[in-house]
């Protein structure tokens, strides 16, 4: 039957088996950054469109046609977030994090909207984990992003990573670069699509992006940004690249990686899945972002990484997580004044992390123990009024279907006992 009130278009509930392994995904990533220094931000999921529109672009996929923007009672802009880094920028300004040691190590988890079309690990709500460095403008801040992101991934036992990675410049070279590229593509205008054809007015850069066939065959031919790079950019790429060599991590160069944001600046990166080039994340520096917005001159680099292609992956890769703990003592109870003591025994066996689980009701005793079978709990507690006012339970085996009485004070250490075996 199909229910009336489905999750709209592009949109998920992440239950069951993609819960486990977004805490999976959490609990690890969560060890590792705070190891490494980074503390955990919460940020809104509503920020000013204008936030959005000055550091991601205005001739970017996402502030063309991606933002949810809504306008409030009061006709506030506000727009729910697509990406988290404009957002820990802000925090960074707003919080004037820039007089505490530098670097400022930062990381976030949530969802991002983008109204993107639904497809293969495309959604229009999905989840990032996002760690940034902001304050260092030194090649190891981007190795250590690069080397933490593939360590995240590995400890999640992933296999076929691979690290795609390019320089795009700064300002000081960038703008020869996008004349070479409009010298380049203005003989092949007519044959670009038409997103391709804007992006050569306002920036020729986000050409290279396109996912267009035909498009994709001209820009193959295209100059490329690390011949073109200034020395300052040059060295730093070197040096990064040295970094990662010394890492021994997989690394390919990928002179036509850009990002589909413009607040990037030098070292571009993703991670992909080998066998079809899916990305599970991607970074990079920004080293003008922070004063674009308002603070000082900040160098940063960062990443973010969908959760929920993460998820596709580990499945696709039979990667086995651990869920809750299986039951091993089931209590049931049979009168009204062996609720209290249900309750306090449960609280009990949680403080002796023997895994439980109770009859809530008012059932019957056989209806209790047929729970119990279908949880396949080993040992069941029948807490009946006689028993209760003599401080006793009755505690049955529920393979050999025996049972006998115990005192009440002695069931933890029984129970504590029994679960181990
Ligand atoms: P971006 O913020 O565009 O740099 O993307 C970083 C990562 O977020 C990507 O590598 C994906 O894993 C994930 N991601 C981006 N957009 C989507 C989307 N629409 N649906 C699911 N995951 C996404």
């Amino acid at each position: 039957m199909r229910f009336k009130y489905q999750t709209p278009t592009g949109i998920h509930d992440l239950c069951g088996e993609d819960q486990k392994y977004l805490d999976f995904l959490y609990t690890k990533a969560k060890e590792i950054l705070e190891f490494y220094g980074f503390e955990k931000i919460e940020l809104p999921i509503l920020e000013r469109e204008e936030l959005f529109k000055r550091s991601v672009g205005e001739a970017t996929d996402i502030v063309e046609k991606e933002m949810y923007t809504l306008t409030t009672l009061g006709g506030e802009k506000l727009v729910l977030r697509p990406e988290a880094t404009a957002s820990i920028v802000r925090a960074y300004i707003q919080h004037g994090m820039h007089t505490l040691p530098q670097p400022v190590k930062i990381w976030t988890f949530g969802p991002m909207y983008r109204y993107e079309r639904p497809q293969h690990g495309r959604y229009r709500q999905f989840y990032q984990l996002d760690f940034e460095i902001l304050g260092s403008d030194s090649p190891s801040a981007d190795t250590q992003v690069i080397f933490l992101t593939f360590t995240i991934l590995k400890e999640l036992k992933l296999k076929n990573l691979k690290i795609l990675i390019n320089s795009i410049g700064d300002s000081c070279c960038r703008p020869y670069y996008k004349k070479q590229l409009k010298t380049f593509f203005r003989p092949y205008l007519e044959s670009l699509c038409k997103d391709c054809q804007r992006r050569f007015e306002k920036n020729p850069l986000r050409i290279l992006d396109c996912k267009n066939q035909a498009c994709r065959e001209i820009i193959d031919l295209a100059p490329q940004s690390v011949d073109n790079l200034c020395q300052d950019c040059k060295t730093h790429f070197k040096r990064v690249l040295e970094i990662l060599d010394n890492l021994d991590l997989p690394y390919l160069l990928d002179p036509y990686l850009v990002r589909g944001l413009d607040y990037y600046t030098k070292t571009v990166f993703e991670i992909v899945i080998s066998k079809e080039n899916l990305s599970l994340g991607g970074g990079g520096r920004y080293d003008k972002l922070v004063k674009l917005l308002g603070g000082p001159d900040t160098p940063a680099v960062g990443v973010a990484l969908g959760a929920e292609r993460i998820i596709t992956e580990l499945k696709e890769e039979k990667i086995k997580v651990k869920g809750m703990p299986d039951p091993k003592v089931f209590v049931a109870k049979v009168g009204d004044l062996a609720q209290a003591k249900a309750l306090l025994l449960l609280e009990e066996l949680r403080k002796a992390k023997v895994p439980v689980r109770e009859s809530l009701g008012k059932d019957s005793l056989r209806a209790q123990l047929d729970l119990a079978n279908k949880l396949k709990v080993k040992w069941v507690v029948i807490l009946g009024q006689k028993e209760v006012i003599k401080d006793r339970a009755i505690l049955r085996d529920m393979k050999k279907g025996t049972q006998k009485e115990v005192k009440i004070s002695d069931l933890v250490g029984i129970l504590k006992k029994l679960a181990l075996n």
